[in-house]
């Protein structure tokens, strides 16, 4: 305020007792200032005291009154024998009667229920035997309704009014809602504690700006420590972290405190104990100063060593069971390359003859079906020759089966001796023959001719000489089938057997 002093060392302020009160014109009026409270009002600018300036003392108290009465406080002076020498607007209330009827009389004019009443009687009690201090106490009331409250009372001894009769002066606050706000937010701690206890997680909290780290009582057993023993520095959390793990979370944590947002990882830390665990740690900036740098932060520490373990169990025995489906498919590739091969060879076992090693009938008729298959396609002709050991009964009869065998085999050596590789012999029947040549029935002929001669004159053994009959036969354009040749050639083996053996028919 743009003030012109127009006078100054009037008497003291009425409110606060100050001296330092002047007078400044103010709109038309003049105004009485208190430098020391701020207390302001009209005066006549002539007045010759701080009462004067204020309208004097019947305004005043009228002020004193007003203010009392808007206290939401409740206040009241009593005497030593309990009788009320002022109360205000709020005890009046309370005790159901106005500020005026309650002087000179006692709690009793109003109060019914003992309860209440022995309460209110106490409230002088003691003070002045306190030796004129100020007693202050917190009282909880059951009300005649039920409802309890809470009161923070003030009790103060004075000496009252000119008389300066010996009083106590009490001004007593309800403080039950505050109260049970308080007791709200206890409870919510308390519930979010207990949270914190039941979740297994150690609860960090670091100020940055003077390093202090306060924690829950789960940190302290992460890191193996009694709780009473446990002093976290701040390095403590950094220093406990496994040496291998280290240069890659101070990264993350440094990263994480420089810019702030949230951090977590994974990591093994060194307990008191020795044992090595495994943690997941997180953090986060819990507060940043008007710059944004972040001065508070918060994190939990969690023992996952356990989750770890299993984790590496079911790797293990994953690989295991990678591993033994690896073995089992080269088994299996093993056994089936194995088995292709058997295969292979029971093939060519199951179209050989075991006698003479030659093809057997199955194998004949397999080649018989494509060489007619090639004649369809190329009209490349063969000729079927049908071959019949003369006799044979009787070469056995008379020399027994092996020598008949070895006659078989000999045979077998000849007939496949006078052919090309490209032709087929085989062993057709006991002691019958097929060949298959890739020429046509002239030349097929001559060859037959051949080969009867040739067995003719060459014996098994030394007493032992055999012939045989064959029937030849060329594929023709004719021909229904495969077997349509090999029927001709056998009706042309009978014919020579008919005509005396030992010959050749085409
Ligand atoms: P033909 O001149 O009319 O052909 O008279 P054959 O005696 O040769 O004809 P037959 O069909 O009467 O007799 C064939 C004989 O061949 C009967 C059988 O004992 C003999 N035989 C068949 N297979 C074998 C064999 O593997 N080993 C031996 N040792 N003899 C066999
Ligand atoms: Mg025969
Ligand atoms: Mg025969």
């Amino acid at each position: 305020m743009a003030t012109e002093v127009v006078s100054r060392g009037l008497s003291a302020c009425p409110f606060c007792a100050s001296e330092r009160v002047v007078v400044v014109p103010a709109e038309n009026l003049w105004c009485a200032c208190c430098e020391g409270c701020g207390a302001q009002g009209p005066r006549k600018p002539d007045a010759g005291s701080a009462s004067e300036a204020w309208g004097g003392p019947a305004s005043y108290r009228k002020l004193m009154r007003e203010i009392l009465d808007s206290s939401a406080a409740f206040v009241a002076v009593k005497d030593m024998d309990g009788r009320f020498l002022l109360a205000n607007e709020a005890i009046a209330r309370l005790m159901g009667t106005t500020p005026g009827r309650m002087v000179g009389a006692c709690d009793a004019d109003f109060v019914s229920d003992p309860q209440l009443l022995r309460f209110y009687q106490a409230s002088t009690e003691g003070v002045w035997e306190a030796g004129g201090e100020t007693l202050r106490e917190e009282v909880s009331l059951t009300m005649p309704d039920g409802d309890v409250r809470h009161y923070m009372a003030l009790k103060k001894p004075m000496l009252f009014g000119p008389k300066k009769i010996p009083s106590v002066l009490i001004i007593a606050n309800d403080v039950t809602d505050l109260k049970r706000a308080n007791n709200e937010i206890a409870a919510r701690e308390r519930r979010y504690l207990e949270a914190m206890a039941a979740s297994g997680e150690g609860i960090w909290e670091m100020d940055l700006r003077n390093n202090l780290i306060s924690h829950n009582s789960h940190l302290p057993e992460i890191f193996g420590f009694e709780p009473e023993y446990f002093e976290v520095s701040d390095s403590f959390i950094l220093d406990r972290i496994h040496p291998e793990d280290r240069e890659r979370v101070e990264q993350s944590m440094g990263q994480f405190i420089a810019h702030g947002g949230d951090y977590e990882s994974q990591h093994r830390i060194l307990r008191e104990d020795g044992k090595v665990i495994w943690v997941r740690s997180r953090g986060s900036v819990a507060e940043f100063d008007e710059d944004g740098v972040p001065v508070r932060l918060i994190g939990s520490i969690r023992d996952i060593t356990q989750r770890k373990r299993a984790e590496a169990s079911l790797e293990e025995a994953r690989q295991k069971l990678e591993q033994t489906n690896n073995q089992l498919e080269n088994l299996v590739e093993e056994r089936t390359s194995e088995l292709v091969q058997l295969n292979l060879e029971l093939q060519s076992l199951a179209r050989r003859d075991a006698l003479t090693g030659l093809a057997n009938r199955l194998a004949a008729d397999e080649q018989l079906l494509q060489e007619y298959a090639r004649f369809g396609r190329q009209l490349q002709p063969y000729t079927v020759m049908l071959v019949d050991v003369d006799h044979f009964k009787q070469v056995n009869d008379t020399f027994g089966h092996a020598i008949g065998d070895r006659a078989l085999i000999h045979i077998a050596q000849l007939l496949q001796s006078s052919l090309r590789e490209t032709d087929v012999v085989a062993r057709y029947g006991g002691e019958e023959f097929l060949l298959l040549v890739h020429t046509g029935e002239q030349e097929a002929l001559q060859l037959a001719e051949g080969i009867r001669r040739q067995v003719e004159v060459t014996p098994v053994s030394a007493n032992l000489t055999i012939t045989i009959s064959i029937g030849v036969s060329q594929v023709q354009e004719g021909d229904s089938d495969a077997t349509d040749a090999l029927r001709r050639a056998d009706k042309l083996l009978y014919q020579a057997k008919e005509e005396g053996r030992n010959c050749v028919r085409a």
